[in-house]
C-alpha cells in the first residue's frame, strides 16, 4: 500500500480532467481526491502501489484530448485508509488557470451515440460532450459557463442536467450539453429566409444539394455555402454568384479514405485531416481521382484543399448525400468576411443561397476554417482559426507584464501574452473591412475578459495606416497602456523565431508582399540580423518603383513594368499585352517616381516575373500571378540559376542590395527565345534560392551566427522554401521555419508580442 500527492501542471482545467482522473482511479480500485488548485490540478491516490504506479502512468498517457500536460509531478505521503475517490470543490481562494478551449471536432464516443438507435441523441445533430463540440464561437464573456455561452437560453432537462452533475459521466461540466428535448434544432429555410415545414429538414437540404442547388449551412463559426462539388454547372454557378472568379474552394468528404479518392495522402497530411482540429487541408490532386470534383472547384491549382465533417451536423449531411464531396466555402459575396450573424445571413447570401439549413444556437464569435498543408513531412500552417484559436503557444520567455500585440493589417490576428503563453486569435481577415474591423476590437475585448490579461503595454506595426495601428493608439490615450511600434520584418523574424522556441541572435530572411520600412520605403525582400530586442537590416532586394501603390498587387504587369526600366529593358516587350496609353502612363510614372514608392518586395518580384514571362498580367486575388509561378515551377526542374548581382559586403555599414538587374534582362531573353514557362519558373525560384544562399552565408559568417530563419508571406511557397532549406544547409547553415502560426501576417502578432516581451520595461 502507499499514497502519493501528485501535482500535474499543464492546461488541465476546463477540459473535463478530473472526471477523467475520477474514472482512472476508480477503474484502478484507487482512493483519495482530485482538486483544483491555482494553475494546477491535485491530486491524492492511495492503495496498492503497483495500482498507484499505473495510475501516475496512465494519467499521462490517457489525458483527455483537450488536456495539455506540462509535468506530472509526485512525492510519497502516509497511508490513511480513505474509503472512496471524490471530486473536493476547487481550493479556497485558488484562481483557476484560464484556458478556453478552442472548438472541437465531433468525438468518437458522441459519433456512436449519433449513430446508435438506441441512444437517446440518436440522430441529435447537436450531440457534443467534454471532449468536443463548440467552444469558443459560444462565448459571450468570462468566466466560462452555460451562463455566459449562447447555449443560455437552453433549460437543460432532467436527464443531460443529471449527466451534467455527475463526475463519473462524460458530460460532466460540458457546457454546451443538449438533446433533442431540451436543445438547438434545426430548420430549413427557402431563397427568401422563410420557413419550410418538414419533419426533416436535414434530409431535405441534402435533397437539394444533390439535385445541384446551392445551400447555406450554418456551422461552428460562420455559414458555408455549399453545393454538390462534382457538379460542375453547381459549382460555377457559386462562382458566378459569389464574384469568386479563380480562387480555390475548399470540399468536404466523408472521411480519410474518401480523401484519399481524390487526393494523393501522406501520413503526416491524414493525421492532420483526422485530428480534432479538423482543418483544411491542401493537398495534392490525383490526375484520375475515383470521387468527382468539378475543375472549377480550384481551376488550374495542383492543390486541392480538403476537410473532414467536425460537427454532427456535418456527419448527418454527409451520410444524406451518400458521401459525394461537397464544396464548403466561407458564406460571403467576394471578399467580404464570413457570415455568422442569423438577422444578417438572409439579406447577405440573397441571390447565392437557393435554401438554407439553419439552427438556433447562436454563433458569438466568427470564426473561419484553418488551413494547413504539410512541407518537407512538416505542417506548415496557412491560417490559423477554428480548432487551433485560442489554444496558447508557448513562449520561450516569461512576458514582464500582460501585453497585447495587435496584428497587422492583412489576415490579421492579435495576440495576449500572458506568462510564458501567447493566447492566438482566431483569424480576423483583412482590417481594410469594416465589418472584421469591428469583430476585431469586439473580439480583442473578449479575449481580454476572458483570460483576464490587462495590458500594460501594447505593441504595433510601424505602418501609420494600419487599422491595428490606429486602434493601438486610441487605447493608449485612452487608458495610459505603453506603446511599442515593431518594424514589420522585424516582427517576422520574431515569430519564426518564438515558433522554434529560439533566443539569441540569428540571420533572418524575411520576404513578403509589403511592409513599412523604417526608412518610409515598401520593404518586403530582407535579410535581417537580430533577435528580439534589436535588429539590422543586412541586406534588401534592389529597389524599383511601386507603380501606382497598392494597383500594382492587382496589375503584376505595374511591377513587370517597373523591373524592365529598372533592368534597361524597356517596355517593348509589355507592348500588345497592354493597352498602349495606360503603359504610357505608368511609364511616365516610373520614370518620374511619382506615385511611385521605392520597393524591395519580393512578393511583387515574382509577380514582375509571372508577368513578363506571359502568366498573368492582372489577378484577381494577391499573390495569385507569384502562387501560379510557382504551380508552373513544378518540382523546379535542373535548370541552372539566371545571373544576379550582389552590390556591398557583409561587413559594411550599408546593407547589401541583392542586384535583380541581371535576373531581369536574362528573363526577358528567355521569354524572347520562346524558353517555356515552367523552365523559366524554375529557373527563376532556383536563382531566388542561390541570392538568399550567397546574401545569408555571408552575413552569417560575418555575424559568426549559423542560425537561420525564414518567414513572410513568400515562404508559403512550398518549392521556393524547400530549396531555400537545401541550399543554407548545403552551406552549413541550421534552417528554421514556422511550424505553429502562418509565415504569413497571419503569424505576426507573435513576433509582436516577443519583441515587446524583450523590449517592455517598467510598468
Ligand atoms: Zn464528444
Ligand atoms: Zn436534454
Ligand atoms: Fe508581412
Amino acid at each position: 500500500m502507499q499514497r502519493r500527492a501528485v501535482t500535474v501542471r499543464g492546461i488541465v482545467q476546463g477540459v473535463g480532467f478530473r472526471p477523467f482522473v475520477y474514472q482512472l482511479a476508480a477503474e484502478l480500485g484507487l482512493r483519495g481526491y482530485v482538486q483544483n488548485q491555482t494553475g494546477t490540478v491535485r491530486i491524492e491516490v492511495e492503495g496498492e502501489s503497483a495500482a498507484v504506479e499505473a495510475f501516475c502512468e496512465r494519467l499521462r498517457r490517457e489525458a483527455p484530448v483537450l488536456a495539455q500536460i506540462e509535468s506530472v509531478a509526485w512525492e510519497p505521503l502516509s497511508v490513511r485508509g480513505e474509503a472512496d475517490f471524490r471530486i473536493d470543490a476547487s481550493a479556497a481562494g485558488a484562481a483557476p488557470a484560464i484556458f478556453i478551449s478552442p472548438d472541437v471536432a465531433t468525438c468518437d464516443d458522441c459519433l456512436r451515440e449519433l449513430f446508435d438507435p438506441r441512444d437517446r441523441r440518436h440522430r441529435y445533430p447537436f450531440i457534443n460532450c467534454t471532449n468536443c463540440g463548440p467552444r469558443l464561437t459560444i462565448i459571450t464573456g468570462a468566466p466560462y459557463d452555460r451562463e455566459r455561452t449562447t447555449m443560455r437560453g437552453f433549460a437543460m432537462c432532467g436527464a443531460c442536467r443529471s449527466e451534467y452533475e455527475d463526475p463519473a459521466d462524460r458530460r460532466f461540466h460540458a457546457q454546451p450539453v443538449a438533446c433533442p428535448a431540451c436543445g438547438p434544432r434545426l430548420t430549413l429555410l427557402d431563397e427568401r429566409g422563410l420557413p419550410i415545414d418538414t419533419d426533416d429538414p436535414l434530409r431535405r437540404f441534402a435533397e437539394r444539394i444533390a439535385s445541384g442547388q446551392v445551400g447555406a449551412l450554418k456551422g461552428l463559426g460562420g455559414y458555408h455555402l455549399t453545393c454538390d462539388a462534382g457538379h460542375a454547372a453547381a459549382v460555377g454557378a457559386l462562382r458566378a454568384r459569389k464574384h469568386r472568379e479563380d480562387k480555390p474552394f475548399a470540399v468536404m468528404v466523408a472521411d480519410a479514405g474518401a480523401a484519399g479518392g481524390v487526393c494523393a495522402l501522406c501520413e503526416a497530411e491524414r493525421e492532420l485531416l483526422v485530428s480534432p482540429r479538423r482543418p483544411i487541408v491542401l493537398l495534392r490532386k490525383l490526375s484520375s481521382p475515383r470521387l468527382a470534383v468539378a475543375d472549377a472547384v480550384a481551376p488550374g491549382n495542383p492543390l486541392l484543399g480538403v476537410m473532414l465533417p467536425y460537427t454532427p451536423v456535418h456527419h448527418l449531411l454527409m451520410e444524406a448525400v451518400g458521401g459525394r464531396p461537397l464544396v464548403m466555402t466561407s458564406a460571403n459575396r467576394s471578399d467580404e468576411p464570413i457570415v455568422f450573424e442569423d438577422e444578417q445571413a438572409v439579406g447577405r447570401l440573397s441571390g447565392i443561397a437557393e435554401v438554407y439549413l439553419v439552427h438556433d444556437r447562436a454563433i458569438h464569435v466568427r470564426c473561419d476554417d484553418s488551413v494547413t498543408r504539410v512541407v518537407g513531412g512538416v505542417e506548415l500552417p496557412v491560417r490559423r482559426s477554428r480548432g487551433d484559436a485560442p489554444r496558447p503557444v508557448p513562449m520561450p520567455m516569461a512576458m514582464p507584464a500582460p501585453l497585447l500585440a495587435v496584428g497587422g493589417q492583412l489576415k490579421n490576428t492579435f495576440a495576449l501574452g500572458r506568462e510564458r503563453h501567447a493566447f492566438l486569435s482566431h483569424h480576423m481577415g483583412d482590417l481594410d473591412d469594416y465589418e472584421a474591423y469591428r469583430a476585431f476590437e469586439k473580439d480583442v475585448g473578449l479575449y481580454e475578459a476572458l483570460f483576464e490579461v490587462r495590458p500594460a503595454c501594447i505593441v504595433h506595426d510601424e505602418h501609420p495606416a494600419y487599422a491595428s495601428t490606429g486602434y493601438a493608439r486610441r487605447r493608449g490615450e485612452g487608458e495610459g497602456a505603453a506603446l511599442l511600434g515593431v518594424q514589420h520584418h522585424h516582427a517576422h523574424l520574431a515569430s519564426c523565431m518564438a515558433d522554434n522556441g529560439l533566443d539569441g541572435r540569428v540571420v533572418g530572411v524575411t520576404f513578403d508582399g509589403t511592409g513599412y520600412g523604417a526608412d518610409a520605403a515598401v520593404w518586403g525582400g530582407e535579410v535581417l540580423v537580430g533577435g528580439y530586442a534589436r535588429y539590422r537590416r543586412a541586406a534588401h532586394l534592389r529597389y524599383v518603383g511601386l507603380a501606382g501603390g497598392d494597383a500594382a498587387i492587382h496589375e503584376p504587369w505595374r511591377m513587370a513594368a517597373a523591373h524592365l526600366l529598372d533592368a534597361g529593358c524597356g517596355l517593348s516587350m509589355l507592348e500588345g499585352r497592354i493597352d498602349a496609353e495606360r503603359l504610357a502612363v505608368v511609364g511616365r510614372m516610373l520614370e518620374r517616381g511619382l506615385n511611385a514608392p521605392p520597393t524591395s518586395s519580393a512578393g511583387r518580384l515574382f509577380d514582375a516575373v509571372a508577368a513578363i514571362a506571359g502568366l498573368r498580367q492582372t489577378v484577381t486575388y494577391e499573390g495569385q500571378a507569384a502562387i501560379e509561378l510557382e504551380w508552373r515551377a513544378g518540382d523546379g526542374g535542373s535548370g541552372e540559376p539566371y545571373p544576379f548581382a550582389v552590390d556591398g559586403a557583409a561587413g559594411e555599414e550599408r546593407p547589401v542590395v541583392m542586384d535583380t538587374r541581371p535576373l531581369i534582362r536574362a528573363v526577358r531573353d528567355d521569354v524572347a527565345g520562346g524558353v517555356a514557362v515552367s523552365e523559366i519558373a524554375g529557373r527563376f525560384h532556383r536563382t531566388m534560392a542561390r541570392m538568399i544562399r550567397d546574401v545569408v552565408a555571408a552575413v552569417a559568417a560575418h555575424e559568426g551566427l549559423d542560425r537561420v530563419v525564414v518567414s513572410g508571406g513568400v515562404f508559403m511557397n512550398r518549392l521556393l522554401t524547400e530549396r531555400v532549406t537545401d541550399e543554407l544547409g548545403g552551406a552549413g547553415l541550421r534552417v528554421y521555419r514556422h511550424r505553429q502560426v502562418p509565415p504569413n501576417d497571419g503569424g505576426l502578432s507573435l513576433g509582436q508580442l516577443a519583441v515587446g516581451a524583450a523590449r517592455f520595461v517598467g510598468g
